[in-house]
């Protein structure tokens, strides 16, 4: 592979979820074309629905203008169809955190899309190198884990599989920029860097909660008051989804085979309840 690097005009995003949306938004705002799929038309529906109404907040701020924001939503296809994502030249995976599906995805993508296409995976938690290997083109795969919510969070880590090349690494990081994030790279291990740190938090939290050394809203005031935190880890634990959530400490305690790593029960239980947060109006508060 030559060392210049892959022009990318065309943003292909797998997953109109909480995170696809917002990939979508950033990337539009930046001004690429973006194809966002889904499986069925009222989840990309909700999406378009959610950037219309995140854009409308930053007109009234006045951070862009009127003829802006419909520039900005014209960029945005919605698809239910994969074989939409044909045009793209670079596909962002953002489905959720299951590694059969997300298995399955790059190997479908990998199929059918021209063999110079670079597929990004947004996951939080699941091997690069696993993914890459589902694919013909394990150098030109990669982790861009966008923080949750997109549009304002500055951190992109960028993640290397044991074959990502550097072309494909820095044209990553170039578009990174470009969607005005700051790129940090780090190698690639269960969690990486911010799920190895932030999660295990998390989850010590919710056994301080199950093992009744505090309230719910205590926890969060200590770590509020007490650290710093702009968000108490169980507000947080809700705001980035309790499926989400266990889905992480599930890869780190079969990643690591350590039972530092064991998701609580307390938080098992709320998602088998179907309490999964903010997204379900449920999870340790009410929404
Ligand atoms: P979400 O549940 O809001 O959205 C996932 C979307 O993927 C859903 O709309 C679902 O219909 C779609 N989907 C599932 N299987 C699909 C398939 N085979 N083809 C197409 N679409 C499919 O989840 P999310 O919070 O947006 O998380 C998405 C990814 O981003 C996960 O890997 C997660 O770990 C990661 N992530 C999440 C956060 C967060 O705070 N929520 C932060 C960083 C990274």
């Amino acid at each position: 592979m030559s060392e210049k690097l892959e022009q990318i005009k065309n943003i292909g995003i797998v997953g109109a979820g909480t995170m696809g949306a917002g990939i979508a938004q950033v990337a539009a705002r930046a001004g690429f074309t973006v194809i966002l799929h889904d499986l069925r038309e009222e989840l990309v529906e909700h999406a378009k629905h959610t950037i219309n109404n995140s854009l409308r907040l930053e007109l009234e701020k006045e951070r862009i203008s009127e003829s802006e924001h419909k520039k900005i939503l014209k960029r945005i296809t919605t698809a239910v169809d994969l074989q939409t994502l044909l045009r793209a030249d670079l596909v962002i995976e953002a489905i959720s955190e299951n590694l059969a599906k997300k298995m399955e995805i790059f190997s479908n993508l990998d199929s059918m899309l021209k063999p110079e296409v670079i597929l990004a995976s947004n996951t939080s938690s699941i091997s690069i190198t696993k993914l890459a290997a589902a694919t013909a083109r394990p150098d030109r795969v990669i982790g861009m884990h966008f923080m949750n919510p997109v549009p304002i969070m500055k951190l992109v880590e960028l993640i290397r599989g044991i074959s990502t090349s550097d072309v494909t690494f820095k044209t990553v990081k170039k578009l990174s920029e470009d969607f005005g994030k700051v790129a940090i790279e780090v190698n690639d291990a269960p969690g990486f860097v911010s799920n190895r740190i932030l999660m295990p938090m998390i989850n010590e939290a919710i056994f301080t909660v199950y093992e009744g050394l505090a309230t719910i809203q205590s926890v969060d005031e200590i770590m509020k008051l007490g650290m710093r935190h702009p968000m108490g880890p169980l507000q947080l634990a809700d705001f980035i989804g309790l499926d989400v959530c266990l889905a992480i400490m599930n890869v780190l305690y079969e990643g690591f085979n350590d039972p530092k790593y064991r998701p609580c029960p307390l938080l098992k239980k709320y998602v088998d309840a179907g309490w999964l947060g903010c997204k379900s109006g449920k999870g340790f508060y009410q929404y």
